[in-house]
């Protein structure tokens, strides 16, 4: 590995992985990005911990304890923390679970919902405990760049990371980044 390279995290955690599918929009133009970065903890490399980076990319909310201390860890390995989407943005989709109590959606989802047999509500200590709400990621710690989009799309994944690698200001276009 090139000592002078940039590192870079990327992880999901209340998420539907559409934001690290537009990562991969970019396409051919990734070759072009690991001239100048190398990838630590990301699922395209499958390493379970993030250590020393330079940026860390968050797809999605907080849902769950697990996704507390993953986002904690990244906050304390990475200079840089960048919430990339609408889900670590605001909570996205799986924020609209905040207008019920979380007893009322377990019940729905393992109880009383549609289509449901064995009605049982998963209590394995394996499995990460809920929380009573959905967070965007700024409500767990210090957050340096919002990139928005639900997802942003590879153009603008590509500008944003380009400008940040060039140590310019972020100046996305508007046509990059408008949903209307
Ligand atoms: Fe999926 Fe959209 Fe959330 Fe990205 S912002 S993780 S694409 S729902």
């Amino acid at each position: 590995m090139a000592a002078n390279k940039i590192r870079v995290a990327t992880t999901s955690l209340a998420g539907c992985f559409g934001c690290h599918m537009s990562f991969l929009d970019i396409d051919e133009r990734l070759l072009e990005l690991l001239e100048h970065i190398e990838f630590d903890r990301t699922p395209l490399t499958d390493i379970k911990h993030c250590g020393p980076c330079d940026i860390g990319l968050i797809e999605g909310g907080v849902c769950n304890a697990e996704n507390v201390h993953v986002l904690k860890e990244f906050r304390k390995n990475c200079k840089i923390l960048i919430a990339m989407g609408a889900c670590a943005f605001n909570g996205g989709v799986p924020a609209l679970r905040n207008h019920y109590s979380l007893k009322e959606c377990l019940e729905e989802s393992y109880l009383n919902g549609v289509g449901v047999v064995n009605p049982l509500i998963p209590n394995d200590p394996e499995i990460p405990l809920l929380l009573n709400k959905v967070h965007p990621i700024h409500e767990i710690v210090k957050i340096d760049y919002f990139l928005p989009g639900c997802p942003p799309s590879g153009d603008a994944i590509w500008t944003f990371l380009n400008e940040l690698l060039a140590g310019q200001e972020i100046s996305l276009p508007y046509q990059a980044i408008h949903y209307d």
